[in-house]
């Protein structure tokens, strides 16, 4: 993954639109649960993820983008959906983060990697920048599925918890 910058650049927003629209279905089902913390996490990230979609689209203002063949910069396809493009509604708040910590680290992966491989020192430096940042956007959901409870566990292993119900 020798990017050019104008690739890097056009992966890079196609990645951060696809993880802001993502979000934006999982807070508003997570809403529908009437999660609302976790609903207010998930807007968080759309928020994070159009921040950042915007300031890349800043950055590429003048240089002509390619259009995409690759498809590694979409979200993989969400636990026990039906079909594609489509979440299960009833998925619960752990499943979830899951879901999304585990598309946050493709996206970090991601940009280690073409920050690792890249010849360009531009894409080098913007790479590691944006892994740094998806780094943070994983330590978040780390932190919420640790005081997430796992669904269906058949017992409790914390016995302060507060039955859920
Ligand atoms: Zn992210």
């Amino acid at each position: 993954m020798d990017y050019t910058l104008p690739e890097f650049l056009a992966h890079a927003i196609a990645l951060e639109h696809e993880a802001a629209e993502r979000y934006l279905e999982l807070a508003d089902m997570m809403e529908a649960h009437r999660n609302d913390e976790v609903s207010a996490l998930f807007r968080d990230m759309v928020r994070f993820s159009r921040l950042h979609h915007d300031s890349i689209v800043e950055r590429a203002r003048g240089v002509a983008l390619p259009v995409l063949r690759s498809w590694q910069y979409r979200w993989t396809h969400p636990p026990e959906a039906g079909g594609e493009e489509a979440f299960d509604y009833t998925l619960d708040a752990y499943s979830a983060l899951c879901y999304a910590r585990e598309n946050e680290a493709r996206a970090l992966d991601y940009y280690s990697t073409v920050g690792q491989q890249s010849s360009d020192p531009e894409v080098h430096r913007l790479a590691a920048e944006f892994a740094a940042e998806e780094t943070e956007h994983v330590q978040a959901l780390d932190d919420w599925l640790a005081r997430t409870p796992r669904p269906s566990t058949p017992w409790r292993d914390d016995p302060q918890q507060p039955p859920s119900d």
